[in-house]
């Protein structure tokens, strides 16, 4: 994901819809340079395609979409007016996020179905909600003392690729833990999984001890939306605790 600052953000954000609707459409469906598209498109100043690349950008779209789509461009500004521009804005503005680093490779693009077109977009934004919500409700990895943000992630207790996995799980609190790094690698491979009552279980015969890896793990609580039993008991029938 492209990281993109303060100007080309507020660039982006004072650009009338219309126009931003043209240059995705002029961009993915057509196949036009970002450069042509300044040429192109009213609104922009030819300025060696940093402003068509901006746009591009901020909706999360990169190189490998251009030209992918077959939408029309009245699709693509209604799809446009469905975003939340500022909460996008705050996915990289947001210096607490590393959303920019949170695994994309599950998102997947697929030119016949309309509403993928800007899911990465929404997923991101999604998941940059959460981890707020997250860092606010815990005092850093709820299995240890880590505090530094660049090594706490969002560990999701059912994967957002999980078929059973509704739109409402994927950004529900109650579904997720505040881990770090280490802490998350562990509980999404099922090594360790959380009682209803957070005891945390460990996987037979894993050897822990080789890992040099502790297992006197305490759940910390979080101040708010504690992991609900129901996700909880999910992720112990899948790793088979
Ligand atoms: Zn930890």
């Amino acid at each position: 994901m492209a990281k993109l600052d303060n100007r080309r953000i507020n660039f982006v954000l004072n650009l009338p819809i219309e126009v931003k609707a043209k240059v995705l459409y002029e961009y993915l469906v057509k196949g036009t340079s970002n450069r042509e598209c300044e040429k192109k498109i009213k609104g922009l100043n030819e300025e060696d395609g940093w402003q068509a690349w901006s746009v591009i950008h901020f909706y999360g779209f990169d190189k490998e979409h251009k030209k992918k789509y077959k939408y029309t461009q009245k699709f693509i500004t209604e799809k446009l007016n469905e975003l939340n521009e500022t909460d996008i804005a705050d996915l990289y503005l947001n210096k607490d996020a590393s959303i920019i680093d949170e695994d994309d490779s599950e998102v997947v693009m697929n030119e016949t179905d309309g509403n993928d077109v800007f899911r990465t977009v929404k997923k991101r934004v999604g998941q940059n909600k959460l981890r707020k919500i997250l860092l606010k409700n815990y005092n850093g990895c709820a299995l240890c003392n880590i505090k530094d943000k660049n090594l706490l992630i969002t560990s999701h207790i059912i994967g957002w690729n999980d078929e059973n996995t509704t739109k409402e799980d994927r950004v529900n609190p109650q579904n997720a833990i505040l881990l770090c790094k280490l802490h998350d690698a562990m509980f999404e491979n099922g090594i360790i999984s959380l009682k209803d009552d957070f005891t945390v279980l460990y996987k037979d015969g894993y050897e822990f001890d080789d890992q040099s890896i502790d297992k006197n793990l305490n759940f910390s609580k979080p101040s708010k939306d504690s992991p609900a039993p129901k996700f909880l008991k999910e992720h112990r029938k899948r790793y088979r605790f």
